[in-house]
Parts: structure tokens; C-alpha cells; sequence
């Protein structure tokens, strides 16, 4: 998710009630339900323990206007990991009807941005259960909180990035946890709508509605889901192998986004030239009539700003390499998890890697010339926000939130070094085996580190400590004469 334009909007995080039928509902436990988290020591109360969800099943009904609520039902098939009493969802902004277990109602309250379920019948370690929640998901924010649905001119998008899923869905909303998704929107004739994964088939839904309907074939973290629904236009072509390709484009800039859109399945074949197959069923680029401020790599199905290609602020390379960009998290980030927030690195690194490696391929820009001025403001922005690996957690009324500088270039910065260290041979070698062996799945710095060291064969354990835990960029291999500068223009993810 590189920002690519400047706003002044704040992200606080408000305090967030469910409406009040939620209070009326019976909880059987006689202590009070808490909201719970996995541990992220960036956003303590992400995800919930005790369970592993292993599929969601979404449905919307959306009435065609844009700030009303939409009708929503939730069907979660999880495991539990845990002898369970209660079940804690991460949910936080809309209206919660029911609650079933297992085909039984079951008692719910709310606690902080938590929905904690108490089932008739408590759960076993090892047990399946089926949750239904029918609830309403509110595509206007709470107030001060960003993320989740992004209204856009002539409808709706998706960007749950990193803690917003949770805004429109009940769910275990965390990127350790990946599931299967079905999506299923039911809109009003004559708007368009597009999910992740591939499509299933659309039937009539009664009263000039139809329902559409979305399936992953790999499985997906919660932050990456997408979901459009739109006066939009769906364009089809063929990738590498045979890949399907679809774009969805606001119908009106269909001929003006065209020329953008035909450079994809070059981009791809580019990735795969470098890392592997590309890792999903299908990809494409949403444009998105929106003033987001960013882009976002969801899964199958990219979030762009349209104006980002029909009001040029940015030169034509530039453009291409956040195309790039936000390709090359498919493999890394989305097909990659991180197992937590603080392995953010290993996306964001990756994708500014590829980003940068593309234009000078390309365009001439020099990775080299961009490094060294990474490096230059390398110790500015390690005590901003943090070492690479170690971040500091987002601060309220900041927008960029954990999204800083230091994980852009100063994360590619670390994967320069590496390069520099090993050789080019073994961090290529690397690259492709990390998108392969941790493909479906996420996986943590240590694992990085590991991987790193077994391919080079080399341990690489001080060097990774010293460049991802640092509070002093260490000096660079090969280019004994880069130093630290000083801070000449705004950081460089803020702009
Ligand atoms: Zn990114």
C-alpha cells in the first residue's frame, strides 16, 4: 500500500458502539464478555484465540445508495483450537440481529471491537462449528476511523488494510488467520459487482435485483478482501499461461483507462521473470472513483484511484512501477502473509523492491541512485518509526499509521544490503524459494532470516539483527562512502 497523495485526514481510533438492540440479547456466562486479541504486539486486539476459521461466506445486499447500510449476512466454518465457552469475533461497526451456532441461536454482546458469542453448547478443542451472524455493515465511517468500505462516485470498493475488516464483517481479522471466501453481493439491475476470487455465476434475486457471486480458490486474509459494487464495467483479457485477467473501470473512463490496463499482462510476465508463476486464479485492477490517498494490493483484485491514470501528477514510469508495486504484492504480502503487523517489512520491502527494480529496467531510474538516498534518510526514519522489523505502533490522529517510510524504501534498503552481501545468484535463489515455500500461508521475519541463511549458506543472524533492529543504519556493503543526510523534503510515504 504505497500513498501516493497527500491528506490531511486523521485516523483516530473512536470508540465504537453496536447499535442497541445488541445490549437486549442474553449472555449465559456470569462474567462480563472482554474483547480479546492474538498478541500482535501492534494492534493487541486483532484476531481472536482458540479457533482457526477455514472459510467465510459473505453476503450483501446493497440498496444502490452509498451511505446507507447494507443488509449482510456472515457464515464463518471454523475449528476450534481451544475448548471454547464464548467465541470473540472482531467486529466493531454495524447492527447484529442474530447470532446462530451450529444452527442454534446463541447469546451476544458486544466488548470493545469485540462480538463475543456465547453458543447453547460450548465447544471442544478440535470441534467444526458454523457461526451466522445477520448484521448490517455501514459503509459510513465511525467517526475519525478510516478503512473498510470506500465509498467511491457510483458505489462501493473495499480497503480493510491493516485493522478496518472488522468494519464491515464479523471476523477473526488477522492475517495469521487466511480462510476461503465465498462473496455474494445482491445489487440493483444496471450496477456491477466483483469480489475477489472467480466469479460463480449471477442469478435474478426478485424485485430487479441480481446476486453475484465470488469464490477464492486460494485463501485470503481479511485485510485483503475486496469487494466492488458499482456503475462499473468488467474488462476481460488473457495473461501469461492463460491467466484470466479482469478490470473493473467506472464505465464512463473505460476508453481513457484503456491504454493503462493493456500493460498488466507484460507486468506480470516481468514478476514472473523474477520471483515465479504468479500465485492466484486471476488479477486485475479496480479503479476506483475515490480520493483514497493510497493503493491497495487486494488479493486477485488491486485497488487503484482512477485518477492516479486519467489526471497525470506523476510521470508515466512512475505510474507503471506502483502498478508494479501493487502486483508484486500478490506474491508478497497476500500469497505471503505476514504472521504479524511487525513483519510488515517483509511486504512492503518486497513490493518497493520490485517497484523500484521495474523502473530502472524500464525507465532508467537507477535502484542504486535510489538506495543511497534511502540510505541517506535511512536513520531519520528509524527513529520515526522504528527499526524495520520492529515499528513502532500506529499513533492516534496519524494517518499513515504503521504505513511509514521506514517500511518502503527503508525495508528495500535492507534487501539491498542483503543483495550486496550474499551476491546476486543467492538473494534470487531466495526470493523464488520464500514465494514457494511459504505460498497459502504466512510467515514471519525469523522465517526470512532462516530462509536467507540455509540458501546463501551463510549465518546471516547479525547481519539481519543489525539491519532489521538497528536504531543506526549499518554501514552499507560496497559503498563505504554513503552517509546519513540531512532531511531535505518530506519523507518519502507521505508524499
Ligand atoms: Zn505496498
Amino acid at each position: 500500500m504505497p500513498y501516493t497523495t497527500p491528506s490531511p485526514l486523521t485516523r483516530l481510533r473512536a470508540a465504537v458502539v453496536l447499535a442497541p438492540a445488541v445490549s437486549v440479547c442474553l449472555v449465559a456466562a456470569s462474567a462480563p464478555p472482554v474483547p480479546l486479541g492474538v498478541g500482535d504486539r501492534l494492534f493487541p486486539h486483532l484476531g481472536n484465540p482458540g479457533y482457526d476459521v477455514m472459510a467465510y461466506d459473505l453476503s450483501f445486499t446493497y440498496s444502490g445508495g452509498a451511505t446507507e447500510p447494507l443488509g449482510a449476512v456472515t457464515t464463518i466454518s471454523a475449528r476450534a483450537t481451544a475448548d471454547l465457552d464464548r467465541i470473540n469475533l472482531d467486529f466493531a461497526h454495524g447492527t447484529v440481529d442474530s447470532v446462530e451456532v451450529d444452527g442454534e441461536p446463541a447469546g451476544f454482546a458486544s466488548a470493545g471491537e469485540d462480538l463475543v458469542i456465547t453458543p447453547e453448547d460450548a465447544l471442544d478443542e478440535g470441534d467444526r462449528t458454523r457461526i451466522t451472524v445477520r448484521h448490517t455493515s455501514d459503509p459510513v465511517h465511525p467517526e475519525n476511523r478510516q478503512g473498510g468500505w470506500v465509498r467511491t462516485a457510483d458505489g462501493l470498493a473495499m480497503a480493510n488494510q491493516a485493522d478496518a475488516a472488522h468494519l464491515v464483517f464479523p471476523c477473526n481479522d488477522h492475517p495469521s488467520d487466511k480462510a476461503y471466501f465465498t462473496i455474494r453481493v445482491t445489487a440493483p439491475d444496471g450496477h456491477t459487482a466483483v469480489a475477489s476470487g472467480l466469479p460463480e455465476g449471477r442469478y435474478p434475486a426478485g424485485d430487479g435485483a441480481t446476486t453475484w457471486t465470488y469464490r477464492t480458490r486460494h485463501p485470503m486474509a481479511t485485510e485483503l478482501a475486496q469487494v466492488s459494487v458499482g456503475r462499473t464495467t468488467v474488462l476481460h483479457r488473457t495473461g501469461p499461461h492463460g491467466l484470466p485477467l479482469r478490470d473493473v473501470v467506472p464505465t464512463r473512463y473505460r476508453a481513457a483507462l484503456e491504454p493503462w490496463l493493456e500493460k498488466t499482462s507484460e507486468q506480470i510476465a516481468w514478476m514472473e521473470s523474477k520471483v515465479g508463476r504468479y500465485p492466484f486464479e486471476t488479477y486485475g485492477l479496480l479503479m476506483a472513483d475515490a480520493s483514497t490517498g493510497f493503493e491497495l494490493e487486494t488479493q486477485t483484485l488491486s485497488l487503484f484511484e482512477r485518477r492516479l491514470f486519467t489526471e497525470p501528477a506523476h510521470p508515466v514510469w512512475y505510474v507503471e512501477s506502483i502498478m508494479v508495486h501493487e502486483l508484486a504484492h500478490q506474491w508478497f504480502g497476500d500469497s505471503v502473509s505476514p504472521r504479524t503487523w511487525s513483519d510488515l517489512w517483509l511486504n512492503e520491502g518486497h513490493a518497493t523492491w520490485y517497484e523500484a527494480l521495474y523502473a530502472e529496467e524500464r525507465a532508467g531510474r537507477t535502484l542504486t541512485a535510489r538506495m543511497k538516498a534511502a540510505y541517506g534518510a535511512s536513520d531519520r526514519w528509524r527513529a520515526a518509526g522504528g527499526p524495520p522489523a520492529a515499528p513502532e505502533p500506529p499513533e492516534p490522529g496519524r494517518k499513515t499509521g504503521i504505513f511509514r517510510p521506514n517500511v518502503y524504501d527503508g525495508s528495500a534498503l535492507v534487501l539491498y544490503a542483503l543483495r550486496q552481501t550474499i551476491g546476486v545468484p543467492a538473494f534470487d535463489r531466495l526470493e523464488r524459494t520464500w514465494v514457494t515455500r511459504h505460498r497459502d500461508s504466512s510467515a514471519t521475519t525469523a522465517d526470512f532470516v532462516r530462509l536467507a541463511s540455509e540458501v546463501s549458506g551463510r549465518d546471516l543472524d547479525a547481519f539481519f539483527d543489525a539491519w532489521l533492529h538497528g536504531e543506526k543504519t549499518p554501514p552499507m556493503p560496497g559503498h563505504p562512502d554513503w552517509k546519513a543526510t540531512e532531511a531535505t523534503a518530506p519523507p518519502a510515504a507521505a508524499k
